[in-house]
């Protein structure tokens, strides 16, 4: 990994997380106007985007939070770097995912045990 290409997605990082800020400072405004009356399908409606603008939130909330660690990383030198293997993530997985902490083949083998897991449970219904 070279430093020009870890300079660039530090600034991608940079850009990403003021983007994430202002997400969440506006689903925080947002969330408080929401809070006025209507009648029965109003409050509906806004239950309902009141939910997805918390999902939202949420998501942004965990998204900054990798953002953090993926700058952390990039200050450590182990940006790019499979957590599992130690492989070198290639830079056009990096490009797609700048967050992406596993390499392909650990993230595919996570996922087919995450789905082992869930088997258990999809066999009950
Ligand atoms: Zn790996």
């Amino acid at each position: 990994m070279n430093a020009s290409f870890t300079e660039s997605m530090k600034q991608k990082f940079i850009d990403l997380l003021s983007e994430m800020d202002s997400t969440i400072e506006s689903v925080q405004s947002q969330e408080f106007s929401l809070a006025s009356g209507g009648d029965e399908a109003d409050q509906w409606g806004a239950e309902r985007d009141k939910n997805m603008l918390l999902k939202m939130g949420d998501r942004a909330v965990a998204y900054r939070k990798k953002l953090l660690q993926g700058l952390q990383k990039m200050s450590d030198g182990t940006y790019g770097k499979c957590e599992d293997c130690g492989c070198d993530i290639p830079v056009s997985r990096l490009i797609a995912r700048p967050t992406a902490e596993f390499c392909v083949v650990c993230k595919e083998q996570a996922e087919k045990s995450e789905f082992k897991k869930k088997l258990p449970v999809l066999r009950l219904m």
